[in-house]
Order: C-alpha cells, then sequence, then structure tokens
C-alpha cells in the first residue's frame, strides 16, 4: 500500500517552518528539510514528459544557437532528446547528462534552466570557445512512472510516482558494458560515438542523509576509479570536479563530499572514460525525489537550492572549459577531501 503523509503532519511543518528556516540560515541546501514524514512531496512541479519536450521545442524555436534532436526512443516508445551548442568542431566538447536514474529529476530541472539561460545574455560569450551536449533525461519512463512494475510503495505523492528504473525494471547506470536497453543504446549509438567529447558530467541524486566532516552534504563528486582509465583521462577528470568544488563551496550553501562508489564499468563514470577516453565527473545531489525508503527521499523546500547547485555546477564547467581555466586547476584538494558518510 502507498503511504500517504497525515494532514496534521504537513501543518506540523508550516508551524515549525519558520523556526526551522531561521536557524538553518544559509545551509538550507546542506541541511533542509527531509522527507521523513515531516513534508509532502508533489511530483506535479516537475516538467513530466510532454512538459519537457514542449519546454526542449519552445527554447529551439527561440534560440539561435540551438539544435534539437531526438536520439531514439525508450522502451515505451517515448522520445530521448539531445541538445546541442555546437560553434566549432574543434572547440572542447562536454556532455552533460541527467537523470539516468527517473527518480532523480532536479538535475534535469536545472538543465533546463541552464538551457534557457544560454538562450539570454547570462552565459555571454561561452558558446564561442565550448560545445555543449545535454541529455535532458534519458530515463524517460522512469521519470513518469511508466513503468511494467508496481510502485505502490514509493512515498511520493502527486499524479504520479517515479523510479529509479527504466520500463524493464533495469538500471540503466549498470548497462554501459552491454547497452541491452533502448534508452542507452541510443546514449551510445548517437551520442557517445558520434561525437569528440572531452569531458562528461553525469548528474544523480543521492538518499538525503549523508554527511562529511559531520554537516549534511548537499551533494557528492567522484572521478573515475577504475584502474582501467588513462591516467590524463582521470586528471582532467579531476580537474573538472576542482572547477565543480571551488564553484558550490564559495556559494556557502552548498557543502560537498567525496562520493564513495566502484570501480564497475558497467557505471557511466568508469565504462565511458574507458571506452571513449572523455574524462567524466559524477554529480550526486542530496535527495531524491521519490523511493520506497524516506531516507532517500528530500522535501521540497531544498528545490531551489538544488536546482541552482545544478545551473551553477554546468555554468561553472563550461565557462572553466571555454576560457581554458580548467587546465590550470589544482587537484590536491582531492586528497584533503573526505569522503561523505551515512548519518
Ligand atoms: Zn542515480
Amino acid at each position: 500500500m502507498k503511504r500517504k503523509l497525515l494532514t496534521y503532519t504537513v501543518a506540523g511543518t508550516l508551524v515549525f517552518g519558520g523556526i526551522t528556516a531561521g536557524s538553518m540560515g544559509v545551509s538550507a541546501a546542506g541541511e533542509g528539510p527531509n522527507y521523513n514524514g515531516n513534508e509532502t512531496i508533489n511530483t506535479s512541479i516537475l516538467h513530466d514528459h510532454e512538459e519537457l519536450v514542449s519546454f526542449l521545442e519552445t527554447q529551439d524555436a527561440k534560440q539561435e544557437q540551438m539544435e534539437l534532436e531526438v536520439i531514439g526512443q525508450s522502451v515505451k516508445d517515448r522520445d530521448i532528446h539531445l541538445v546541442k551548442y555546437i560553434s566549432d568542431p574543434d572547440n572542447p566538447t562536454i556532455l552533460y547528462l541527467t537523470q539516468q536514474h527517473g527518480n532523480e529529476s532536479l538535475t534535469t530541472e536545472g538543465a533546463l534552466e541552464f538551457i534557457k539561460h544560454l538562450g539570454t545574455g547570462k552565459t555571454k560569450g561561452i558558446l564561442d570557445n565550448v560545445n555543449i551536449l545535454i541529455v535532458p533525461r534519458l530515463n524517460v519512463d522512469g521519470a513518469v512512472g511508466d513503468v511494467n512494475f508496481s510502485l505502490e510503495d514509493y512515498v511520493g505523492d502527486g499524479e504520479y510516482n517515479l523510479t529509479r528504473y527504466n520500463a524493464e525494471g533495469v538500471d540503466l547506470n549498470r548497462d554501459h558494458v552491454d547497452k541491452i536497453q533502448p534508452e542507452t543504446k541510443a546514449l551510445h549509438e548517437n551520442v557517445m560515438q558520434q561525437y569528440d567529447i572531452d569531458y562528461m558530467i553525469d548528474l544523480h541524486h543521492q538518499g538525503a542523509q549523508r554527511e562529511r566532516d559531520g554537516e549534511l552534504v548537499s551533494g557528492s563528486i567522484l572521478y573515475p576509479t577504475t584502474p582501467n582509465a588513462d591516467p590524463e583521462v582521470v586528471e582532467k577528470s579531476k580537474q573538472l570536479g576542482a572547477v565543480v568544488f571551488e564553484e558550490i563551496d564559495r556559494t556557502g550553501w552548498g557543502h560537498l563530499g567525496k562520493y564513495v562508489g566502484g570501480s564497475a564499468e558497467t557505471i557511466s563514470r568508469n565504462g565511458i572514460a574507458v571506452e571513449y577516453g572523455i574524462s567524466t565527473l559524477l554529480f550526486e545531489m542530496r535527495g531524491m525525489m521519490d523511493h520506497t525508503n524516506d531516507r532517500y527521499v528530500l522535501g521540497q523546500k531544498s528545490n531551489g537550492y538544488l536546482i541552482k547547485q545544478t545551473v551553477n555546477t554546468l555554468h561553472a564547467t563550461a565557462e572553466a572549459i571555454s576560457n581554458g581555466s580548467i587546465e590550470d586547476q589544482d587537484i590536491s584538494f582531492w586528497d584533503s577531501l573526505s569522503e561523505q558518510e551515512y548519518r
């Protein structure tokens, strides 16, 4: 049975909301209210599939430099999109990939915001010296809960539930060697193998209760950790991470830990680094939109910060590649960055 929030818990949050917000100060992204029965999760605030497509088509019509392409279809026949800004094929190229896991949505919301910025004066000049590829939502079926298994135990409320898996119940981020699922196949055949990509950030969401040095994190990062990755590729991945860490750390509200991850090459962070020699960075935002476990989801009050954390990450990395400053990054911070722990 699907667990529903009782009205009094929502009302209770409203009463305590002022106190909480005040005492949390600027650390909202790191210590914002989690779900745990304290706050409702309304999936309707997210772009569903039709809204996502409509957003992309509107931006495509407005933006001269933007190109929109359909790279394939999901198990349930939904289109998967690629947004391209290619000003010069000789420019370095970065790929931003979001929502391989359908219940990890704010990275997509942030990517859409970034796409909007690319069409305005906010990122003026960046596109002259970097090519940007964005796959905003790979798992288009899981993102709207249209899957061949039950989601009745998921805690999210709203018109639909969201799940990590694709419609067949497969974790797409374990399919980067075999590439069996249509979503992963589309990504590899029509993006990875078609462009000369230098950098990639793979954007995810992790559980809500992780901390670094005693403080809840707003996210975590990690470079390729398979021994088969070229050391130069790994070094450039660490530089990409340095740009992200510095950008988020200086906000005052962001607090990043080092993600604890394995060396399996079925995961894009490792597999794509080895197969294509692309410098990859995993970025895990805090708190998922939906899950069967309360401790993995985060209430909506942190949404603004987490979306902004995504926008800042995309903007800062695109800019650092565009102006070449990424190559001067000091990667020694990685040696002192503590791994995050479960609270
Ligand atoms: Zn994920």
